[in-house]
């Protein structure tokens, strides 16, 4: 791994990654890299943990294709130095903000969209002119091979790398002199992760997890809201950082919504889960336990099947307060809580108690509820009557606030992100009034204070 790292750091000194060109030629590359592999790459996503294959080009190759076409379009722009204005102090001058990138930066990623969560970031490292060693998940064993296979083949390592593995790999390469870290997790791995960063100053994005909600107001279309909620918590089983977590409903809808809600699914499942065709498995048998196990702690109000061979989990609503277990971590499955309250004013307090979440997601028709939740609870983004779809808008950044997260990406925030600014102010050697030099003169700040006003 030293070695590796030394290797793209004197590839990136000796300047061609860089270049406009270099930029583009690798975005093309990682294109058509997606383009010619699309069906190997979900294939391997649905033997990993049967995400089907609608689902897996939707969510993790056609949103890369799309983020490369948008970085393609305007990285020339992007990276163009801003020149800007004077100040009373620096007058007359030349002021510009250069668009540097950081070297070589690390790139790790979760397990949960494996090819997504790696090369979507990686776009931005590349637009950006940086090389990258890539750390996939784990978990997703067959992807993190397959990215493996196809970066070798496609990239130049002094471009792009990639190195497979767990925890040890992860600490070894954290402990290499990288320019950047991006690291897309959970909360706890992300203080590591900042930690072993602040021993070398790296400076880090964290793209983290959370309880994200789902509040139904009083005067939302409740059967629009069901939906989209369940749309939201059945894609890729629920596992999801900005699934809906559960669901903050308005005491006076509860039973409209459950009813909706018994409606919707069967609706989308016709009641027959087929994992691996219309619905996704738990990622591995760890996973499936403790979700398993929240359910036996749990109120069932619809579903609770389960089935340990294929990992299948139906999707569950649950009865559920602030106090239950249920609410004490992220679930990460299909598993949707239903919590309710009295008045707006209760709901807030108890979100703005909690961490803040990746996203919040609010159905209501008022603008004052909407505005009031807007200002008043932090959160990283989200949707009113949605969820999930702010983070496929390039012009949207995604990431999170506190506990969720620091940093955002995506679109130009991607750029931004794995940029730095290096701003140089040119002056020129005339004129040169000795009125800022030594010695020091009463006079002379008699003047500086009229001229400041
Ligand atoms: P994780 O934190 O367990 O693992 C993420 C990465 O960190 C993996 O590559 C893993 O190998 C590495 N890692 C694990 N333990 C480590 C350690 N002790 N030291 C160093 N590296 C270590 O997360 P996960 O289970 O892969 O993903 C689920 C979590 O990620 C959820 O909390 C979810 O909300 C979050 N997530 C966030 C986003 C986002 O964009 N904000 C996207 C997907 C997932």
């Amino acid at each position: 791994m030293q070695k590796l790292v030394q290797h793209q750091k004197k590839a990136f000194k000796e300047g061609d990654i860089s270049t406009h060109n270099k930029r583009k030629e690798s975005l093309s590359l990682l294109k058509k890299l997606l383009q010619e592999n699309e069906q190997n790459i979900c294939d391997a996503i649905h033997d990993d943990f049967g995400k089907p294959y609608f689902e897996a080009y939707t969510s993790e190759v056609a949103t890369v294709l799309h983020e490369i076409d948008h970085h393609l379009k305007h990285l020339d722009k992007w990276a163009k130095p801003d020149h800007v204005g004077n100040s009373i102090f620096t007058f007359p001058s030349k002021n510009t903000v250069y668009k540097k990138p950081f070297g070589t930066v690390l790139i790790i990623g979760a397990w949960n969209y494996p090819v997504h969560l790696t090369f979507q970031p990686m776009v931005g490292a590349l637009s950006a002119g940086n090389n990258a060693v890539l750390k996939p998940s784990e978990l997703a064993v067959q992807t993190s091979a397959l990215i493996k296979d196809l970066v070798d083949q496609y990239f130049e390592c002094s471009v792009l790398s990639v190195v497979e593995g767990a925890v040890d790999e992860t600490q070894e390469l954290l402990a290499q002199p990288f320019d950047k870290i991006f690291f897309t997790g959970s909360t706890r791995v992300g203080k590591i992760v900042m930690k072993a960063a602040a021993e070398q100053l790296i400076p880090v994005t964290l793209e983290l997890g959370g309880k994200s909600p789902a509040i139904v107001h009083s005067d939302a279309n409740i059967e629009i809201a069901a939906k989209r909620i369940w749309w939201g918590k059945t894609m890729n089983a629920g596992q999801i950082c900005v699934a809906p977590d559960y669901a903050l409903v308005h005491h006076s809808v509860k039973e409209q919504f459950v009813e909706m809600s018994r409606n919707v699914l069967s609706q989308f499942f016709s009641d027959d889960y087929i994992t691996g065709e219309n619905y996704t498995q738990i990622i591995n048998n760890d996973h499936f336990d403790r979700l398993a196990n929240l359910l036996d702690q749990s109120h069932v109000i619809h579903g609770g099947t389960t089935n340990k061979d294929t990992r299948f989990i139906e999707p569950t609503l649950i009865e559920a307060d602030w106090s239950s277990p249920i609410m004490e971590d992220e679930i990460f499955g299909p598993l949707l809580p239903i919590v309710t309250y009295q008045t707006v004013e209760e709901a807030k307090e108890k979100l703005i108690d909690r961490d803040s979440p990746l996203a919040l997601y609010l159905f209501t028709e008022s603008r004052d509820v909407e505005s009031d939740i807007i200002t008043n609870v932090p959160f990283g983004g989200g949707c009113i009557n949605e969820t999930i779809s702010h983070l496929t808008n390039p012009n949207l950044p995604f990431g999170g606030v506190g506990h969720s997260g620091m940093g955002a990406y995506h679109g130009k925030y991607s750029f931004d992100t794995f940029t730095r600014l290096q701003s140089v102010l040119k002056k020129s050697t005339w004129p040169d009034p000795d009125f800022r030099y030594p010695p020091i003169d009463p006079d002379k700040l008699k003047w500086l204070k009229k001229l400041l006003g």
